[in-house]
């Protein structure tokens, strides 16, 4: 695919701009920071792009970190497939870490805010805390037990530790400002109590876990990441995010870092990708899971990683999309079809042709004297050096019933009885003789005679006709199951709706067929093959039908192909 000439983003910006000045001694870390809490979707695509990315061109590293800090929706079965789907997209981490690495030192910090009186712990309850919080324009009301003293705290959060204290009986709070415009500054949980599931990791070694935030910045600075690049939501949490890392960098270094004082890792905000016909939040994604509105994680119609793998999604394809769409401060909406259009323009310059034939009739050819043979036809057209494949041909043939018309007007140019001549694709030319009907008066058969000496390939090859059809041979053609996948709701953007998004699912986004196909397709009668953990992709395109991969569903005896997307691009640029 040609590489559009694209100007530096505002991140790559940043980064030159910080390399010029000799910022981190030229070092350059990014990390991608995933929650172990469901699968990837293109939305996280966008940020591995730019995390990934932003390391490789400038000769950097990019770590994989899991940002595990939420017993209660964590999984070990999440942690593997993240994994894998980074992999298939070609992408490769430096190190993998875990927030949970940190626990200790997290707890230690928090200790030590404690002892610095910039932590207490409150024993409100959510909702009450939720209520003091005022609004920005008006301050909020400080706890009763703000000004607790620090032996108290300290008692109270070792206590919580220990397990001694139930879910949501206590929190511990930063100490800050509940006066202050950024209302993540009123006094932020630092801690929570999560005593009900064991962590994927540590088990139960821990009865409280940090948040977002105290959490996320500490983990950037121990490992010494520099540009720490996330969604544009994070911008308001920026602030606290300096806030905790200046209390023990800068003037208050306490040998946390290896970088000495004055290093400090930066956050950045970009746009969060949104997709038309389509929900991102993974959330709503486990709902339809859970309730078997799709068939799993991996359903060709989910925005995830998977689903898109087999849907047919290639990672130049979804690479290539990224670079179109690029990274700004303004969100949005991207219109699915750019996304259709990306993988459709990849896969017409790789993906071998074959025929397909979606609703059969036989034709015979009258005068067709020979045992078959085979042709020799080009996967792709005009391309040579792409190979080629074995077509059987023979007497009889299915066609599609559309292709023929007992009785057609001057314009309908393929098959009618009365002398009209039509290439068979890749080989003869035919007319059609006339046909023969069932009780019902439904066409069962369609005669024709063939010109020997119109075989593609041969000097009668050349003769033109005004049509060409599909075929493929009776006696080697092989039934495929096809799963023709549309979008998965049918209004644009289902979260700005009101009501239950469950409501929303197109209702034909999937229809299943079985159609004939040519017989050089039993070389996909197979299992999948798995190379290094991923299951391998061949893709197709049926002729006139669309471009479509081969489902691991597939097995010995039976075919399944995905539609991936159809020929027809509706994308206006
Ligand atoms: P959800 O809210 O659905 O659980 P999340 O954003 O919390 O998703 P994380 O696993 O925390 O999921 O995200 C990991 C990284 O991917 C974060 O840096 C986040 O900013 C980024 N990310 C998530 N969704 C998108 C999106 N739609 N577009 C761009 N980046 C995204
Ligand atoms: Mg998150």
């Amino acid at each position: 695919m040609e590489q559009e000439e694209k100007s530096l983003n505002f991140i790559e910006q940043i980064v030159e701009k910080d390399l010029a000045e000799g910022k981190n001694d030229g070092r350059i870390q990014t990390r991608f920071p995933p929650e172990p809490n469901g699968y990837l979707h293109i939305g996280h695509v966008k940020a591995i792009c730019l995390d990934f990315g932003i390391a490789e061109k400038y000769n950097g590293v990019c770590n994989l970190r899991f940002d595990d800090t939420n017993p209660a929706k964590e999984e070990t079965e999440y942690v593997e497939t993240i994994e894998r789907d980074i992999r298939w997209l070609g992408f490769k981490w430096g190190q993998i870490f875990y927030a949970s690495d940190y626990f200790q030192q997290l707890y230690d910090l928090a200790i030590r805010f404690i002892k610095e009186g910039k932590a207490y712990v409150d024993e409100q309850t959510a909702e009450q805390i939720a209520e003091q919080k005022g609004t920005p324009t008006e301050p909020g009301v400080a706890s009763p037990y703000r000004n607790r003293p620090i032996e108290e705290n300290l008692r109270l959060f070792e206590a919580m530790q220990r397990g001694k204290i139930e879910e949501s009986k206590m929190v511990l709070r930063a100490k800050i400002d509940m006066a202050n415009p950024n209302m993540h500054f009123r006094d932020p949980i630092m801690y929570r109590i999560i005593t009900s599931h064991p962590h994927h990791r540590t088990g139960r070694k821990w009865n409280v876990y940090p948040m977002y935030d105290f959490a996320h910045g500490q983990s950037d600075y121990f490992e010494g990441v520099t540009h720490s690049i996330c969604t544009l939501e994070f911008e308001v949490h920026r602030p606290l995010y300096d806030y905790f890392i200046d209390q023990f960098s800068g003037p208050n270094f306490c040998g946390l870092s290896p970088y000495g004082p004055d290093y400090r890792p930066k956050q950045r905000e970009f746009n969060r990708l949104n997709i038309t016909y389509t929900v991102m939040s993974k959330r709503k994604m486990l709902q339809l899971v859970k309730e078997g509105l799709v068939a799993g994680w991996d359903d060709p119609r989910m925005p995830t990683v998977c689903g898109l793998r087999r849907r047919g999604y290639t990672p130049s394809a979804i690479r290539t999309f990224m670079d179109r769409i690029g990274y700004t401060k303004v969100e949005g909406m991207i219109d699915q079809g750019l996304l259709e259009h990306t993988i459709r323009e990849d896969l017409k310059e790789t993906a071998p042709r074959v025929c397909a034939i979606f609703d059969p009739v036989k034709l015979v050819i009258t005068n067709y004297e020979g045992q078959g043979e085979t042709i020799i036809a080009e996967n792709i057209d005009g391309h040579e050096e792409l190979g080629t494949r074995e077509m059987k041909f023979g007497r009889e043939l299915f066609i599609e019933r559309g292709d023929f018309l007992e009785e057609a007007d001057n314009k309908f140019f393929r098959l009618s009885p009365g002398g009209r001549e039509v290439r068979l694709k890749s080989s003869y030319i035919i007319q059609a003789t006339g046909c023969e009907k069932d009780a019902e008066g439904n066409i069962t058969t369609v005669y024709a005679t063939y010109d020997p000496d119109s075989k593609s390939g041969t000097e009668g090859g050349n003769r033109k006709t005004k049509a060409t059809i599909n075929w493929v041979e009776c006696n080697s053609a092989l039934d495929a199951e096809v799963r023709l996948y549309d979008r998965l709701f049918a209004c644009e953007n289902p979260s700005a709706e009101e009501g239950d998004f469950r409501d929303l699912l197109n209702p034909d986004s999937l229809i299943v067929k079985t159609i004939k196909v040519e017989g050089s397709l039993r070389n996909e009668l197979h299992a999948p093959i798995i190379k290094d953990g991923i299951e391998q992709e061949n893709h197709y395109q049926l002729l006139k039908q669309g471009y479509f991969v081969v489902d691991p569903d597939t097995t010995t005896e039976h075919l399944v192909l995905n539609r991936t997307c159809s020929l027809k691009d509706n994308y206006l640029k």
